[in-house]
């Protein structure tokens, strides 16, 4: 009789970009802070492409915020 390795592998989430299944025994993905799962394995992956986006609307925001202050002051 052979013997299996038990693994379990859990279903952890989707990639919130790509909406990849990402399972406990693959590598190459994180969660952030806000609890959501991204592909993380380089360069230009999904987890830099939504840090991207971030960044580019907090700075949008920013700008957005700066103009109101500006027109209620
Ligand atoms: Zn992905």
């Amino acid at each position: 009789m052979k013997r299996t390795k038990k693994v379990r592998i859990l279903r952890c989430g989707f990639c919130f970009i790509c909406n990849k299944e990402l399972l406990s025994n693959m590598g190459g993905w994180i969660i952030n802070g806000e609890r959501r799962f991204f592909c993380h394995n380089g360069d230009g992956d999904c987890f830099d492409r939504y840090h991207q986006d971030n960044l580019r609307r907090r700075a949008a925001q920013t700008r957005k915020e700066e103009r109101y202050n500006a027109t209620k002051c």
